[in-house]
């Protein structure tokens, strides 16, 4: 396997790390003082950077090469090493129309939405102009186990009616977010658990939606995304507005969830990879009981053992990434679930030695890693609980090698 960047890939990081040095990094205070004006209306300065970004062909990196006509076209291999510049801020991923949960509901809409839905919904995001939510997770039930969502999605007319209540929608409490893809039961009594849903496109604006409130995460609002709770009583919408016929929705959502798993755990390397080189820097700078940090043995064995775990899941998620490009999505469930087991947790780690090396600046809101290790845990949760992708894993591989 070789895992050495192509000459496109290289110039490709060398644009990028030369945006976020000259466009991100220098504007991570003004994002946080733009947002305390409108929690819920997306900074200035991202909206500034995404035309600039746009402007030099840094859009939608995420794409496909199928996509080629909206994007560079990479390949995941290609587009891992670049998610990792990017995760190194939380927001700059947006800057690139590379944020998820849009990225996964532009991937949706691509694969399954027809030409009408594709006209309405995914050109703007394509183009950046709207954002959207994704809404599965319900507080009444475990939803790790999508076949326990319990919203209905009932056939009326030439219309369907939705009643239900979701919770830690991310993206559905900022003021540009247009739509939300809703999983729902059409077909609760199927004996087949796995046809009993279906997706369906809504409109935030639709009378009978109503955001609650927004959820936090150890405190943090995630302002200008923020995660919402939110209610569906009687929302009418177009039938046209399903997504590939009703039945299709557990389908749709492991399709969903497959890239958008490593695109985040390139992202928790980038993290990861940021805090390990803060460690370095205030290690040597840095004076306690008359030396640098770093002469003491147990910073460096803090340092070497993170630098070894980042290494380690920046490898892990290239091959899973170049499984996906040469064998498909599926048949690289295994590395895409040992990646998601992996990367937050490391990152998790690497991060909690850089706070610890810190000291108070660790935890407090002047450097990114106290919000990074929020970010993190809450991953071991997000796309599929850790649990969740062992216990497949497990079976996975049990299955495999059981019946020799
Ligand atoms: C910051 C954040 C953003 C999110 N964004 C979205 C979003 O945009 N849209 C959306 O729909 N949802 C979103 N979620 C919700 C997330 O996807 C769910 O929390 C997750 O799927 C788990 O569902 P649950 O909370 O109902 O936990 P439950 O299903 O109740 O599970 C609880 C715990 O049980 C354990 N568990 C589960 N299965 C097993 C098993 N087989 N063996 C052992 N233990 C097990 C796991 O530890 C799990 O965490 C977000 C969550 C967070 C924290």
């Amino acid at each position: 396997m070789n895992f050495e960047y192509s000459d496109k890939i290289k110039d490709l990081q060398h644009q990028l790390n030369g945006f976020m040095d000259t466009h991100i990094y220098p504007n991570e205070g003004t994002f946080h003082q733009q947002l305390e004006k409108n929690r819920w209306q997306t900074p200035a300065i991202v909206d500034e950077l995404k035309t600039k970004a746009k402007a030099v062909g840094l859009w939608n990196l995420f794409l496909p090469p199928v996509y080629a006509d909206y994007s560079p076209g990479l390949a995941n291999l290609e587009y891992a090493p670049l998610a990792e510049i990017t995760g190194r801020v939380h927001w700059a991923p947006e800057v690139f129309n590379c944020s998820a949960p849009d990225t996964g509901n532009m991937e949706v809409l691509a694969r399954y939405g027809n030409d009408a839905q594709k006209k309405r919904w995914l050109e703007p995001l394509l183009a950046g102009e709207i954002r959207s939510a994704f809404a599965m997770t319900e507080p009444q039930v475990a939803s790790s186990d999508a076949t326990n969502i319990e919203t209905s999605i009932e056939l009326d007319g030439d219309q369907y009616v939705i009643n239900g209540h979701k919770f830690y929608i991310s993206g559905a409490c900022r003021k540009n977010c247009e739509f939300m893809i809703v999983m729902g039961k059409t077909d609760a009594d199927n004996p087949n658990r796995y046809i009993q849903q279906s997706m369906i496109i809504v409109p935030l604006q639709t009378p009978g939606v109503r955001v609650i409130r927004p959820m936090q995460v150890f405190g943090y609002d995630d302002a200008p995304e923020g995660h919402a709770e939110i209610t569906f009583e009687n929302v009418r919408v177009p039938a046209s507005n399903i997504i590939a016929g009703e039945g299709r929705g557990f389908e749709i959502a492991q399709a969903r969830l497959g890239p958008g798993r490593i695109h985040h755990c390139m992202r928790s390397v980038g993290a990861a990879q940021r805090a390990l080189e803060m460690m370095c820097e205030r290690a040597n700078t840095r004076v306690v009981f008359g030396r640098p940090l770093i002469k003491n043995q147990s910073v460096r064995e803090d340092i070497a053992r993170s630098a070894c775990q980042i290494e380690q899941a920046r490898l892990l998620t290239l091959k899973a990434a170049e499984k996906m490009d040469t064998v498909g999505n599926k048949a690289a469930k295994d590395l895409i679930a040992m990646i998601k087991i992996v990367a937050p947790s490391m990152a998790l780690e690497v991060i909690d030695r850089a706070i610890q090396l810190h000291g108070a600046l660790g935890v407090s809101q002047d450097t990114f890693l106290a919000h990074a290790y929020a970010g993190q845990r809450s991953l071991r949760l997000a796309d599929g609980p850790d649990q969740v992708h062992i216990m497949q894993l497990g079976r996975s591989l049990g299955a495999q090698y059981g019946n020799d």
